[in-house]
């Protein structure tokens, strides 16, 4: 996949006024200048995806939206820069609305319909973690499904990495993704709890505007974490046992 080719790439007319009718929303909400890319599709399992990085947002559209109306293009700005619950319903609204008038496909419309759940590991059960820690820690009020990552095809041996994502959490999709790495006799269950718990707290806490900035895990998100029974241990197996984590 080339990622740097630096000669300019003729867009198509529809998407180009779509992102300067977006971009004109996003500069009104925000005043950090972040790049907008834009690829408009027409694979049904991805309506819409928005991945924020910093100083980027990289949507993934539908072609439908060429002809939403200022109304959705304005509550698609706004969730672009935060996924916010008024915002996410419009879009919701919109894209049922359009996707009726599709011709029908046999798989599902709905992404998250098509998300295939592997919470069951060979040594830890994620269902069963997920289910205790909503019991104990959220009331029962957190609504996500979760998955071990899929290890790469092909791939047993073990190799050194430079880092690792434990866990994620996607807005999105409602889904807590695992990396299998974690999935081992000798890591402790409490452990995985740790970082199933964490993805959970990033449905309970969004991602807020604090001082004009998106903030991943703000103040009441870290004061929230510390009240993870085993906390401290959870940190010191991470600091002993971090060099064979990385081994994946
Ligand atoms: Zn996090």
């Amino acid at each position: 996949m080339s990622m740097s080719s630096p000669k300019p790439v003729a867009k198509p007319r529809a998407a180009e006024r779509l992102q300067r009718r977006l971009s004109q929303h996003i500069g009104a909400l925000c005043s950090d200048a972040a790049t907008l890319d834009i690829r408009l599709t027409n694979n049904r399992s991805t309506m819409l995806s928005v991945r924020r990085e910093p100083g980027r947002y990289r949507l993934r559209l539908h072609h439908m939206f060429v002809a939403a109306s200022p109304q959705v293009v304005a509550a698609l700005g706004r969730y672009v820069i935060h996924p916010e619950a008024e915002a996410s319903a419009t879009l919701d609204a919109f894209i049922a609305e359009r996707s009726a008038q599709l011709q029908p496909v046999r798989e599902s419309l709905r992404r998250s319909t098509r998300i295939i759940e592997r919470p069951c590991g060979q040594h830890h059960d994620l269902r069963a973690i997920f289910d205790e820690l909503n019991a104990g820690y959220f009331g029962g009020a957190i609504d996500a499904k979760i998955t071990w990552g899929r290890r790469k095809r092909g791939d047993d041996e073990l190799r050194p990495h430079k880092t690792l994502t434990m866990g994620s959490y996607s807005v999105e999709d409602r889904l807590i993704r695992i990396h299998p790495t974690l999935d081992r006799p000798d890591v402790p269950r409490y452990y995985v709890a740790w970082i199933v718990y964490h993805e959970m707290l990033h449905q309970k806490h969004g991602i807020p505007e604090l001082g004009g900035r998106r903030c991943y895990h703000p103040p009441s998100f870290l004061a929230e974490e510390r009240l993870f029974d085993e906390y401290e241990l959870a940190h010191r197996w991470e600091r002993q046992h971090q060099h064979r984590l990385l081994m994946y």
